[in-house]
């Protein structure tokens, strides 16, 4: 039994992650009048958060007529059918009102001539239920969305007293024997003292897991920590199978060009100089959604069309756009493409590939935040006192596909219903619960064991296994047996934890330890995403299998639920929300409107 010194806070509502979703929740919680506390790994504005370029979704109708039906009918759309119903209705309604609240935070949008913030075309965003034009719904900050929502929630969260633990490396969730959340053990990486956070209520916003792939948009803190503690904790990750390529990331280098490049004017084109677009989605072309143009651009590498001496990557064309138009709306990738392609987009195309970009599988929540110990029995049933929102969350508004733009939205609105709920049923005045010492137990031995490992194999080495191996075997387009051996193999590598290598032995400032716990965090949503895929015969969204290439919602118009446990996984399922919060005749949407299609564009 490992013995550490801990030092204990107590707080109504600790916050896990400090990216776009954490520091909404903080804020609102702290101006609920609860006792806030906010841990996060990273600088609460070095948070991925920062990079998001293209803008936030909602239906403000600035640059012509929109509707939040219109969004909400894109969004399910968009999930090819897998999205809850109700949480897509809540995120599509609440959108203006939460983008209001965010300009009046102080969030430096871009502005159209006459005053009002400025909004862009995004894919798979129409007028008219899908019949109309695309719509400009995607309201940005240039192409700095991200960094400017992050710093100005950030000190608007100072400014409302939430406290602020920073780069404190949270490694377990405390639960008591019946299944609630009591509060979190965090590390703290300058001094290597340990701190254990008594909550009424945890929000884990720790964001998504890209990094279980080689190549990925996010930043290398995405490392799936809250998926990873709340796989230990017994609960189960939904949907993990749908993993969003986005069509343009820099080839080798894996940074992102916003899709707002192609929302601005820009196309792609092959080998050929043509715009193959056009020919798989006549009516929305470079602005189809995400999965669609990933799967296009795989084709037309695989039958010999594409750019390059490989013929290995596409090209994304903006040098017909106005000089001042590619300034004032793309400065930040036209600086990338420079960077990190040797490209001058005023003159040259930029070399892109589908890059891992996305995870719309995570913790299941409901659409106020509050995480699902769900199974097929009991699909609905709420872990008490734990919250999951953001990225790192399922609620599920993404289903098999999430839009662009939809994921800041997806923050802040989401990030403001754990507020508004946390504020009905966490009691200030209530006492703390008693920590369950076997948890906190179970976490200092877990952790011990980590310090002193001593095997065979290098973080790094494994890590890199993990990567490959999710890259070849898990990718845009999958087979049964690709993923068949995918399984294999990855069952294998997490295997291999239990023979991982720490060199350095310390506490503090010690990343040897810290990625070694990240892996072991990356692990078991990797293991989960390669056995959800294995399982569904069907094609949906971002889940391309060659075997079942069509969509199949009598079998599989359901959300599948996955148990890690070490090397094993184990699946359920639990049906889709089919319905609408607001009835028809209360000025809701007409339920005709979001019944199953297919989907085109
Ligand atoms: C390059 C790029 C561009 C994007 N552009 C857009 C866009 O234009 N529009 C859009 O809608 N979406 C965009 N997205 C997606 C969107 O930005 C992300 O999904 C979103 O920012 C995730 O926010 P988050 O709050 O869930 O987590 P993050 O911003 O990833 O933050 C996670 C937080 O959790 C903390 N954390 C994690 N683990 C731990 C731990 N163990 N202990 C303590 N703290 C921890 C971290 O310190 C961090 O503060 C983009 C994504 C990328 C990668």
């Amino acid at each position: 039994m490992a013995a550490y010194e801990y030092e204990t806070h107590e707080y109504d509502v600790v916050v896990v992650g400090a990216g776009g979703s954490g520091l909404r929740a903080t804020l609102g919680m702290a101006e609920a009048g609860l006792r806030t506390a906010c841990v996060t790994k990273v600088f609460p504005t070095r948070s991925h958060t920062v990079a998001a370029q293209g803008g936030i979704a909602a239906s403000l109708g600035n640059m012509g007529p929109d509707h939040w039906q219109w969004h909400m009918y894109d969004t399910v759309k968009g999930s090819d059918w897998l999205g809850d119903v109700d949480a897509m209705e809540y995120l599509a309604r609440e959108a203006p009102q939460a983008v209001y609240e965010l300009e009046h935070y102080g969030v430096p949008f871009s502005r159209t001539e006459d005053g009002k913030i400025y909004q862009r075309p995004f894919g798979g965003h129409t007028t008219e239920f899908g019949e109309g034009p695309p719509v400009q719904r995607t309201a940005a900050a240039a192409d700095r969305t991200g960094h400017a929502i992050l710093h100005t929630l950030y000190g608007q969260s100072l400014k409302q007293k939430a406290e602020f633990y920073i780069e404190y490396f949270a490694i377990d969730l405390i639960m008591s024997e019946d299944g609630a959340c009591q509060g979190v053990l965090a590390w703290k990486l300058d001094d290597g003292s340990l701190h254990v956070f008594s909550a009424k209520m945890v929000v884990l916003a720790t964001g998504g897991y890209g990094r279980a792939y080689f190549s990925a948009t996010s930043a290398h803190t995405c490392t799936g920590d809250g998926g990873g503690m709340v796989a230990r904790a017994g609960l189960p990750l939904q949907d993990m199978e749908f993993v969003q390529f986005h069509p343009t990331g820099i080839y080798g280098a894996g940074c992102l060009i916003t899709e707002g490049a192609r929302g601005e004017g820009g196309y792609l084109t092959n080998s050929e100089g043509e715009r193959f677009m056009e020919r798989y989605a006549p009516t929305y072309k470079d602005l189809a959604s995400r999965d669609v143009v990933s799967r296009c651009m795989t084709i037309e590498i695989r039958e010999g069309r594409g750019v390059g001496p490989n013929k290995d990557h596409i090209h994304l064309n903006l040098s017909h756009l106005p000089k001042e138009a590619l300034n004032l709306r793309l400065p930040g990738i036209s600086e990338s493409a420079r960077i990190f392609a040797g490209v001058d987009v005023t003159k040259e195309p930029i070399p892109v590939l589908p890059t891992v970009h996305y995870n719309m599988g995570g913790i299941p929540t409901n659409y106020w935040g509050e995480v699902l110990n769900a199974d097929a029995d009991n699909p609905d049933r709420i872990a008490p006192g734990l919250m999951a929102v953001g990225e790192a969350a399922c609620a599920s508004v993404h289903g098999a596909n999430r839009l662009g733009s939809n994921s800041l939205i997806d923050l802040v609105v989401f990030g403001r219903a754990a507020a508004i709920r946390a504020g009905q049923v966490v009691d200030p005045k209530a006492a703390n619960p008693t920590l369950n010492k076997a948890s906190l137990q179970k976490a200092l031995d877990r952790f011990d064991r980590m310090r002193h490992a001593n095997g065979a194999v290098p973080t790094a080495d494994l890590r890199h296994e993990m990567q490959t191996t999710m890259q070849t075997n898990a990718a845009v387009f999958r087979t049964s047996e690709v993923l068949a051996e995918g399984m294999e193999k990855m069952t294998a590598v997490a295997g291999r934890m239990s023979d991982i290598k720490v060199t350095d032995r310390s506490l503090i400032w010690n990343s040897d330890l810290m990625e070694t716990l990240e892996l072991d965090n990356l692990m078991p949503n990797a293991l989960a995403t390669i056995v959800s895929a294995e399982a569904r015969q069907e094609s949906r969204g971002a889940h391309a299998h060659e075997d079942f290439p069509d969509r199949n919602d009598e079998v599989w118009r359901k959300h599948t639920l996955s148990w890690v446990d070490d090397t094993a996984v184990h699946l359920d399922y639990r049906p889709v929300h089919t319905h609408p919060l607001m009835g028809h005749n209360e000025g809701g949407i007409d339920p005709k409107r979001i019944a199953p299609k297919a989907r085109v564009y």
